[in-house]
C-alpha cells in the first residue's frame, strides 16, 4: 500500500482524496497556493506546504512544462508513483487526433472527421468539409474545458473559422493544432467509466449522461443514462474495454461518447477521475478515488466485469459560486453554510461557514448528489435536497438547478445537450 501520497488539487475533489486515503491509512501532504491556506483537505492533512501565489499558473501549474503528461513523467522518473495511467498514454490521449486515431483502430466508432489536423491548404479543407458534410465543427487538438471549438455551416465562414480556432487553441493550450468533425445537431452527452489495473484487467462501470450543458460545461449528471438499453450498454462497454486493454490503460478513465439517433460516436478520453464519478459511485457502489490508491499501490482490481451490478439511479448537480442567472463568478466570504442530509442524499463540499470562495479557481462549491431506487425518487430527493440546502454570503447557482427539476422534459430524460441553453434562452 501506498505510504503517504501528495495531493496535487484543491478545493473538493482534493478533500474527496484526502477522506480515501484516511479511509486506506494512507498519510496525506497537502500543496496549496497562498489564497488556498484555509481550505478545508490543507486543515485536515498530516502535512502541508504551500507551494506559491494564488494564480494557478504560479502555484498549482508550476512546471517548466504544464502538461500533465510532463508532469506524470517527471514524477515516475523521480522514483515516486504517479496515480494515474502512464505519461505516454495521458499524452495519447490528452491529444484528441491522436486519441480518435487510436480509438478508431480499436473499434471504438467516432464521429465522422478530418481524421488528422487540418493543414493550411484552402482547397483541402474545403473538400474535407464537404466530403463530411456541413454543418462541421473545428476543432483545437489540445482543447478542453469546452474551448476551442467553432461551427461552421458554410464554405464561406470555413477558413476564418479555422484561422480563428488555431490562434485561440495557440493562446489557450500552446499548440495550434485543429481538426475538423461533423457538427451533430442534436446529441447527447454519455459516457463510459473504466477502471484498470496495471495488470491489464479492465472493466467498465456503465454509463453517465452530461447532456445537461451550458456552454459545454456541464451543469447535471446522471447515472444511468435514461433509455439506454443494457444490450447497448454490454456492446459499448465491451469496445471501450478492448480500447484500453488495446492501449494498456491503467487506474481510472472516462471515454466520452456523443449519442444520436441511437449510435455512439466518441470523441475523448479524460485520464483521471472527474467531478461527475460520484453518480457511478452511487449506482455501482465502487469507491472510484479507492480504486484509483489500490490500483497504484500496484494491488489487482477487486472485481471482474460480472461483478459490476447497477442499481438505482443517482443524479447529481454542480453548485457552482455564480449568479444563477447572469453566471457571473460570485467568490467572497461565505457567511454561512448548511449542507443538505437525509435518505440518499451525498454532499460532496470543502466550504465551510467562515470560508472564503477565492476569485482565482474554478467556482464549483459542491455537488450535491441525489440517490433512488428510481429516477423519479432520485429527481424528488433531489429537489428536497435542494430546498434544504443553505448557502450565505456568496450567490449559488442553485435556483437554476431547482428549475430544471420542474421541467417535464428533464424529467422525461434524454435531452440534447443544447436542450439547456435552448430553455434558458440562450440559443
Ligand atoms: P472538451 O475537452 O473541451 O470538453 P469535447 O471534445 O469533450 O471538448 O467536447 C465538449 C462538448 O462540445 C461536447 O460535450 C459537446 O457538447 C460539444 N461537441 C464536441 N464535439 C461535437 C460535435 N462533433 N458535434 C456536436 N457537438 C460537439
Amino acid at each position: 500500500m501506498l505510504d503517504k501520497i501528495i495531493i496535487a488539487n484543491r478545493g473538493e475533489i482534493a478533500l474527496r482524496i484526502l477522506r480515501a486515503c484516511r479511509e486506506l491509512g494512507i498519510k496525506t501532504v497537502a500543496v496549496h497556493s497562498t489564497a488556498d491556506y484555509n481550505l478545508k483537505h490543507v486543515l485536515l492533512a498530516d502535512e502541508s506546504v504551500c507551494i506559491g501565489p494564488p494564480q494557478s499558473q504560479k502555484s498549482y501549474l508550476n512546471m517548466p512544462a504544464i502538461e500533465n503528461a510532463d508532469f506524470a513523467e517527471r514524477v515516475e522518473k523521480s522514483g515516486f508513483t504517479f496515480i494515474g495511467p502512464k505519461a505516454d498514454v495521458i499524452r495519447m490521449m490528452g491529444d484528441k487526433v491522436s486519441a480518435i486515431n487510436v480509438m478508431k483502430k480499436a473499434g471504438v466508432p467516432c464521429v465522422p472527421g478530418s481524421g488528422g489536423p487540418l493543414g493550411d491548404v484552402p482547397e483541402e479543407n474545403f473538400r474535407i468539409a464537404r466530403d463530411i458534410g456541413y454543418p462541421v465543427i473545428i476543432k483545437a487538438s489540445g482543447g478542453g474545458g469546452g474551448r476551442g471549438m467553432r461551427v461552421v455551416h458554410t464554405d464561406a465562414s470555413l477558413l476564418n473559422a479555422i484561422a480563428v480556432t488555431k490562434a485561440e487553441a495557440l493562446a489557450a493550450f500552446n499548440n495550434d493544432q485543429v481538426y475538423m468533425e461533423k457538427f451533430l445537431e442534436r446529441p447527447r452527452h454519455i459516457e463510459f467509466q473504466v477502471l484498470a489495473d496495471n495488470y491489464g484487467n479492465v472493466i467498465h462501470l456503465g454509463e453517465r449522461d452530461c447532456s445537461m450543458q451550458r456552454r459545454h460545461q456541464k451543469v447535471v449528471e446522471e447515472a444511468p443514462a435514461p433509455g439506454i438499453t443494457a444490450a447497448q450498454r454490454e456492446k459499448m462497454g465491451e469496445r471501450v474495454v478492448e480500447a484500453c486493454k488495446a492501449v494498456g490503460y491503467r487506474s481510472a478513465g472516462t471515454l466520452e461518447f456523443l449519442y444520436q439517433d441511437n449510435e455512439f460516436y466518441f470523441i475523448e478520453m479524460n485520464t483521471r477521475i472527474q467531478v461527475e464519478h460520484p453518480v457511478t459511485e452511487i449506482i455501482t457502489g465502487i469507491d472510484l478515488v479507492k480504486a484509483q490508491l489500490l490500483i497504484a499501490s500496484g494491488e489487482k482490481l477487486q472485481y471482474t466485469q460480472k461483478d459490476i451490478k447497477l442499481s438505482g439511479h443517482a443524479i447529481e448537480c454542480r453548485i457552482n459560486a455564480e449568479d444563477a442567472k447572469t453566471f457571473m463568478p460570485s467568490p467572497g466570504p461565505v457567511k454561512l453554510w448548511h449542507a443538505p442530509g437525509g435518505p440518499g442524499i451525498r454532499v460532496d463540499s470543502h466550504i465551510y461557514s467562515g470560508y472564503n470562495v477565492p476569485p482565482h479557481y474554478d467556482s464549483l462549491v459542491a455537488k450535491v448528489i441525489a440517490y433512488g431506487d428510481t429516477r423519479e425518487t432520485a429527481i424528488a430527493r433531489m429537489r428536497n435536497a435542494l430546498a434544504e440546502m443553505v448557502v450565505e454570503g456568496i450567490k449559488t447557482n442553485t435556483a437554476l438547478h431547482q428549475e430544471i427539476f420542474t421541467h417535464q422534459a428533464f424529467r422525461t430524460g434524454g435531452q440534447d445537450i443544447h436542450y439547456l441553453e435552448r430553455r434558458l434562452g440562450l440559443k
